[in-house]
């Protein structure tokens, strides 16, 4: 005990701070030395409502940042998207000019449509495959 107190208090070693040092309640989440348990539970029980505040806090700013990354990646994926439309709309116009064509892109079926001269027989030819598709139909399964 003599050594403690000497470690403790240093060159002052009266009977008062013998007694103080000799009976420290320390909070197991702050380490503060209390000289009663009951300082240290209020202690410890202040201590586990802000470690719990902080995990709160901690969870809730990963959170934000999880979701800033993302919409970053967003913006990042619409870029790409916008760029590869417009060389899609490049390589359909070259297309157009190259071949008297006339492809363009549909933006409410989201696809591209066909229309020219010489083309409509592989359209009467589908509008066949579709006639004979009803026709086999209705025959098997109606
Ligand atoms: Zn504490």
């Amino acid at each position: 005990m003599e050594i403690k107190v000497n470690r403790v208090e240093g060159t002052n070693n009266n009977t008062n701070n013998y007694k103080k040092s000799s009976q420290s309640y320390e909070c197991a989440f702050c380490h503060k030395k209390y000289d009663t348990p009951e300082q240290r539970m209020e202690c410890e029980r202040e201590c586990s409502i802000k470690k719990k505040e902080n995990e709160r806090i901690h969870k809730m700013e990963e959170r934000k940042q999880k979701e800033r990354a993302m919409q970053l990646e967003a913006e990042n994926d619409y870029k790409m998207l916008k760029n590869r439309c417009a060389e899609l709309n490049q390589l359909i116009r070259n297309h157009n000019l190259k071949y008297k064509d006339n492809v363009r892109f549909n933006t409410e079926h989201n696809q591209l449509v066909r229309n020219n001269s010489w083309n409509t027989m592989d359209d009467s030819f589908t509008d066949f495959c579709k006639d004979f598709d009803n026709f086999f139909f209705k025959h098997n399964y109606a």
